[in-house]
């Protein structure tokens, strides 16, 4: 009985996990999302000698304010891994920090289910699973991303009606309709949270000759950003932000108050590229599954879909219903997540 008893504390160590461009996002079975942290790693050179310094949070704290011999990266900035080496690294820190929240004793190698994103290619697709694979994993499964942010949004994915998934992440959008546990359109744009960032910074430049980093720029979008101009009338306190960068002609440290309609001016073109890609979306859907999205309407996730008013933009633009996702943040990896656990969604899980 006792030796039963020292046995109980152990669990499966099967994982499901959402790479992003910004953050990522770990689901373990049995506990659900056990971790969410930026997708950013700070690396250190002592004597020519390249080693990790800090992964996610810790690392993210260290953007733009570095001493010479560290840097920190994003190694999936642009959907995939660009840097494969610190890519593994990355996803062991996670595997090995997701396991110590739990606070349970893992089993054996996990089965990991990663989420790749719909437009990446065969070469990238086996990049991460590598890393995966290198990072103790003993099987390696695949979900396309608009399908797992799909389940994780609870919709009918294995019935025979078309749902359209809009996630926007860091680096990319991507645009999904999902029917009887397949992708019947996707479609894939290098626009999302980071050049809403760089729009802004570019914008503050412009009209301020004043230089801000990109940490600034995202809590500028985050704090008064906005898709659309506000109807309102008046600077309102709440739709003003104080910010700090660098003057472009003095150099010296100046502040400037932003309103959130110059930040919705700045934030247009990004958005239009957005639209723009639900509409091509919309387009290549075939006439039956696009009836049923008049009736379901689409589905928003990822963390670009918590920029004020974007729903209403998107809506007003296709004439259909919008709705972000619960949990945006979350939403791919609870997907993924289920897809690992509930048999009935077992079937859109490819063998990596
Ligand atoms: P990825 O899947 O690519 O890692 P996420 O879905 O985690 O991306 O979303 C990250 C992006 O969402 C970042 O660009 C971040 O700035 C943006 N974001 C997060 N919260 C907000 C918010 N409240 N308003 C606007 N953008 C946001
Ligand atoms: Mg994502």
């Amino acid at each position: 009985m006792t030796m039963f008893r020292k046995f109980l504390p152990f669990a499966s160590a099967d994982l499901a996990i959402d790479l992003g461009t910004a953050n990522t996002v770990v689901y373990l079975r049995g506990h659900g999302v056990v971790l969410a942290e930026p997708s950013v790693v700070a690396l250190e050179t002592i004597d020519g000698i390249r080693r990790v310094r800090a992964v996610g949070d810790d690392a993210k704290m260290m953007l733009g304010r570095t001493p010479d011999n560290v840097e920190t990266i994003r190694p999936l900035r642009m959907g995939v891994i660009a840097d494969l080496e610190v890519a593994e690294a990355m996803i062991k820190h996670f595997i090995v920090k997701a396991r110590k929240i739990a606070n349970v004793r893992l089993r054996g190698t996990p089965e990991i289910v990663l989420c790749v994103p719909s437009g990446s290619t065969m070469v990238e697709r086996r990049a991460l699973r590598d890393a995966a694979s290198n990072a103790g994993a003993r099987k390696v499964w695949l979900i396309e991303e608009p399908m797992a942010a799909a389940i994780g949004a609870d919709l009918p994915v294995t019935c025979p009606t078309g749902s359209m998934v809009v996630d926007i992440g860091g680096g990319t959008t991507e645009v999904g309709v999902v029917s009887i546990g397949g992708l019947a359109t996707s479609l894939s744009v290098r626009t999302g949270g980071d050049r809403m960032d760089e729009a802004i910074a570019a914008y503050v430049r412009r009209k301020y000759g004043l230089v801000i980093g990109e940490a600034t720029a995202e809590r500028v979008k985050m704090q008064v950003g906005a898709a659309q101009p506000c109807a309102c009338p008046g600077t309102d306190a709440a739709h003003l932000m104080h910010v700090r960068g660098r003057d472009l002609a003095r150099g010296v440290p100046r502040e400037i108050e932003l309103t959130r309609n110059e930040v919705a001016e700045a934030l247009a073109e990004p958005v239009s590229q957005i639209v723009s890609a639900v509409r091509a979306a919309l387009e290549n859907t075939a006439p039956e599954i696009a009836a049923d999205i008049i009736d379901d309407g689409i589905i928003m996730t990822g963390g670009g879909s918590l920029l004020a008013r974007i729903d209403h933009v998107l809506a007003e633009e296709t004439g259909l219903a919008v709705r972000v996702a619960d949990l945006p943040l979350s939403c791919v990896a609870l997907g993924a997540g289920r897809a690992l656990e509930e048999d009935l969604y077992r079937q859109v899980l490819v063998p990596a």
